[in-house]
């Protein structure tokens, strides 16, 4: 049999299925669909890490894809990453800070020591970033990548930094501890596959015009292709009012979480544009059930290289972690 071409049952004499087919075709109007019709989501020889080959099949017009990895349906207990010694979805609230590009020593360290005075539990930084012109601010590359590991070692904090292209899969993997996707690279399936291969844990962005089963789909290929560790994070969606940089969809966290076990976190950052919108969503999160948040901040918000206007500053970013009424920051 062809890999890429299971089919299941009908084959001989089966008269309940033959039945069970029959009473499908009337149910469902839109065109015919037998068990020898059912197709693999993926093909080829990729091996589900959580064994669950029999409910990789979806029907031929893709409308209804059947127990996948990500669904609750496979595995309705949540799923508990761990990124070094912090975990997610455990039923605590994790706490990521730093900011949004690593520009330099100074700065980070001052990020890294306001990070882990405050009871944050990773330090985020962006190294390689991508920009919407190609005149803006692109990162400092591996020599970001280098400052990053060193707040690591100077204050024990994980670090999460964001791998823009296959090609740095296992540049970034070599410093990261948790590989952030960006939103405008959901849908970048070789480097999702790349992902599904690095031994890293995944942070996956949702892309801002992506839908929630896009999203879930996504993050799918990432289980799929032998990496089970993956947080999801609402970073905002584009609409039509630019009061705001992105509208903040705060229901898809707990929507998310109704149809996956993977944990779901926020970002309010990139999800608002604005510093004095981040306390209130955060505190929406932590709400609605969200297992932690990426927020940005920085030494001098003003002067940053790359969204500054959503960054708080260090005493904002304490601040913050006062009033966070947290089911966490567990020390
Ligand atoms: C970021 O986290 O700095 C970033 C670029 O985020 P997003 O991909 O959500 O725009
Ligand atoms: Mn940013």
């Amino acid at each position: 049999m062809r890999p890429d071409r299971l089919v299941l049952g009908c084959n001989g004499p089966q008269p309940l299925v033959s039945i069970l087919v029959l009473v499908f075709r009337i149910l469902r109007t839109s065109g015919p669909v037998c068990h020898e019709e059912l197709i693999p989501i993926f093909s080829g020889s990729v091996k589900s890490p959580l064994g669950q080959s029999s409910g990789l099949f979806a029907f031929p017009d893709r409308s209804l894809i059947v127990k996948l990895l990500v669904s609750r349906e496979v595995q309705p207990e949540n799923s508990i990453v761990r990124v070094r010694d912090v975990a997610f979805g455990d039923g605590g609230f994790v706490v990521m800070a730093g900011p949004c590009s690593v520009e330099s020593e100074e700065q980070l360290m001052q990020c890294a020591a306001a990070v882990s005075d405050s009871g944050g539990q990773l330090l985020r930084g962006g190294a390689f970033k991508p920009r919407t012109s190609p005149y803006e601010f692109q990162g400092l590359g591996e020599a970001g990548l280098k400052l990053l590991a060193l707040a690591r070692d100077r204050y024990g904090l994980g670090i999460v930094t964001e791998v823009v292209t296959e090609a740095d899969v296992d540049l970034v993997a070599a410093y990261a501890d948790l590989m952030q996707v960006g939103a405008r690279n959901m849908q970048n399936f070789a480097l999702l596959k790349a992902l599904g291969r690095c031994g890293k844990p995944v942070l996956l962005k949702r892309g801002p015009s992506a839908t929630l089963k896009e999203w879930l789909l996504a993050a799918e290929y990432v289980l799929a292709h032998g990496n089970p560790d993956l947080i999801l994070c609402e970073r905002g969606i584009r609409s039509f009012d630019p009061h705001t940089r992105n509208v903040c969809d705060i229901a898809a966290v707990p929507a998310m979480k109704e149809m996956t076990h993977l944990p779901v976190i926020l970002d309010p950052s990139h999800a608002t544009g604005r510093r004095s919108l981040i306390a209130p969503l955060a505190r929406a999160a932590v709400a609605v059930g969200a297992d932690g948040l990426l927020v940005e901040c920085h030494p001098n918000p003003d002067a940053a290289l790359s969204d500054g206007p959503q960054s708080l500053d260090l005493a904002q970013f304490r601040n913050l972690m006062l009033d966070l009424p947290c089911r966490a920051l567990r020390a």
